[in-house]
């Protein structure tokens, strides 16, 4: 059945933006059982917590957006002065596991150890609240999804099954795309590995383009991007003309990912269900 999704006040499409605050995180998962004295990935993901984020907190300032932060429990202990600086700027504040660990290396205990460490070291910051989820890696289990619903999540924003929001297992997804990712176009590490970095100006006129396409379908724009990727200087700079582009156009209803989940839960109670592993498992 193919229904058109309808957003808001007659908007013709939806967009938010949102930030994967992982800092150090994913590294430090990846080496857990092997440790190493290379500095050099550990430096450059820290610059995210140390400048990229003021950065990106000052233009969504400047462009009157609220965006929606995604953030591992570890990064909140170290970092607490930049969580506070997201809360006090009025932004959505989710969680990202503890450690940014992929649910699908885990038993369904680690997973849902890392769910509660990982809201505990957030409101130790920003006090008591409910918080949606994304996954470290945007992958998901079948168990992951049960101990959500377990916990009062009110979403999951990792999954990729259509370009608006919808139900997995009777909780709303917020669907994220590899396409509306900064990682996919700029994560290097150096060592002539793996491709360049594209040009700023090449990445947000691919993401107008999505963008142009989302809106002629009536879809979701869920733009995310990363602190130590995009906080770079000519990365702002473009990305900051992107996002003032899509704020004046007046038929994008800007929500956060929040808003948006509660949106879909109140208009949609009925639409748009798909089982876990869409029937497969
Ligand atoms: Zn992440």
């Amino acid at each position: 059945m193919h229904t058109t999704y309808s957003w808001p006040n007659g908007k013709r499409c939806a967009a938010a933006f949102s930030i994967d605050f992982d800092g150090e995180s994913p590294y430090l998962w990846r080496t857990r059982n092997a440790p190493s004295n290379a500095l050099g990935e550990l430096e450059q993901r820290a610059f995210g917590p140390r400048q990229g984020i003021y950065r990106i907190l000052e233009m969504l300032d400047r462009l009157d957006i609220k965006a929606s932060f995604y953030i591992p429990g570890i990064i909140a202990e170290k970092y607490p002065m930049a969580v506070e600086a997201i809360a006090k700027g009025g932004h959505e504040i989710g969680l990202h596991g503890y450690l940014h660990e992929r649910v699908d290396e885990l038993s369904e205990e680690q997973v849902e150890e890392s769910i509660v460490l990982g809201k505990q070291a957030l409101e130790k910051v920003i006090g008591p609240r409910t918080m949606g989820f994304r996954s470290p890696s945007w992958e998901m289990t079948p168990d992951t999804f049960k101990l959500l619903q377990r916990h009062g999540i009110p979403y999951d924003s990792s999954m990729m099954g259509y370009d608006h929001p919808y139900w997995i297992d009777g909780l709303p997804e917020v669907p994220v795309q590899w396409l509306l990712d900064d990682a996919i176009f700029y994560r290097y590490f150096g060592g002539f590995s793996g491709n360049p970095p594209l040009n700023p100006n090449t990445v947000t006129d691919t993401w107008y383009q999505e963008f142009e396409g989302i809106k002629r379908y009536g879809g979701l724009f869920l733009l995310t991007v990363h602190c130590w990727i995009s906080g770079r200087g000519s990365r702002i700079i473009a990305l900051e003309r992107l996002l003032t582009r899509l704020k004046n156009d007046p038929e994008v209803w800007w929500a956060t990912c929040e808003e948006i989940a509660a949106y879909h839960a109140g208009q949609y109670a009925g639409q748009f269900h798909e089982p876990l592993g869409g029937g497969w498992l």
